[in-house]
């Protein structure tokens, strides 16, 4: 294993308001009547615009659902896409991806995974691993063996009705596997009529963007400056070096800023911390993390249980300060 994380991502915390940076708010994975999906493509994007989002992907099985063939309000993005299905060649169910930002269809269901990943890259897409928990992914057999996936879908609100809505243990296992850290997504993947109450507006990704374009939303999310939730906020998170020199071990401190926190757990490559104040409802966090971290991500647990997950911060290349 080398030093250093693989890593590309960037912190949303230090691209500022001055800037020009700003939060959006999407749902990347959702379905309509053009595959298993309860509402037209129509109603679907309705429900989103009317629930306050900025940004939406109708991304239907196998094919994708055209975003010239709904009125799409103004101030609102659609990104094109669609959930794609090759067999696993490596044994366990048909895979689950998510393409966004592609425009040609192809048939994924006869494509070895590696083609349809890659098909959709030379598109210009970007193409993730949907919620591995519910699909029973096997990461070491059946996702290290891929190359270019971009992320995974950490929590999932259909799955969640099924009993399995997280993936974060998939997700530190690939990043352990591969020694490289992975940006995540929360999205509803949503099936049922919002009257259904069922799979609608519960899960999330806020990205930080300068621009509204689709290629910019999926700019932010392959390069990471997203975080996905449930319902809190992350408002920053700023990690420091606190060992000396001469030390032998490395030990970094974070300060987390969100919305109304009943407990943080900072997860990292090897195992993590916790934060909490005995019970009590917190904003603000200052904590040590695990010594030696090589790589650190921040789950937020809101008074009532919601979650949200940052993204993972690459400590190998963090100076004394
Ligand atoms: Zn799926
Ligand atoms: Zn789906």
């Amino acid at each position: 294993m080398s030093n250093s994380t693989e890593s590309n991502l960037i912190s949303p915390f230090d691209l500022t308001a001055e800037e020009g940076y700003k939060w959006v708010k999407g749902n990347l994975h959702t379905h309509t009547t053009n595959s298993d999906g309860k509402p037209s493509p129509q109603e679907r994007l309705d429900g989103y615009a009317n629930q306050g989002y900025d940004f939406l992907c109708l991304s239907d099985h196998r094919k994708i659902t055209r975003i010239d063939s709904v009125d799409c309000p103004d101030n609102f993005t659609l990104i094109e896409g669609a959930e794609l299905h090759p067999d696993n060649p490596f044994g366990g169910l048909k895979h689950h991806f998510l393409a966004l930002n592609i425009h040609e269809d192809m048939d994924s269901d006869n494509m070895p995974p590696q083609h349809v990943i890659d098909n959709v890259r030379e598109q210009g897409g970007i193409i993730w691993l949907a919620h591995p928990h519910w699909s029973s992914v096997n990461i070491l057999r059946d996702t290290v063996p891929l190359t270019g996936l971009a992320g995974v879908e950490v929590f999932n609100t259909t799955c969640r009705c099924a009993g399995r809505g997280e993936s974060s243990i998939h997700w530190d296992d690939w990043m352990a596997l591969e020694n490289r850290i992975y940006p995540a997504l929360a999205n509803d993947d949503s099936h049922a009529l919002e009257s259904a109450k069922r799979d609608t507006y519960q899960g999330w990704t806020m990205a930080r963007v300068k621009d509204t374009s689709a290629q910019s939303i999926v700019d932010a999310l392959e390069k990471g400056t997203t975080y996905s939730s449930t319902g809190p906020e992350i408002h920053d998170i700023q990690i420091r070096r606190i060992d000396q020199e001469g030390d032998e071990r490395t030990q970094s401190e974070a300060t987390v800023r969100c919305s109304e926190a009943q407990r943080i757990f900072a997860v990292s490559d090897t195992f993590g911390t916790q934060y909490t104040e005995d019970g009590a409802i917190f904003k603000t966090a200052t904590f040590p993390l695990r010594p030696n971290a090589r790589w650190a991500r921040f789950e937020i647990v809101g008074p009532h249980g919601a979650k949200a997950w940052s993204n993972p911060f690459d400590l190998t290349g963090l100076k004394r300060s």
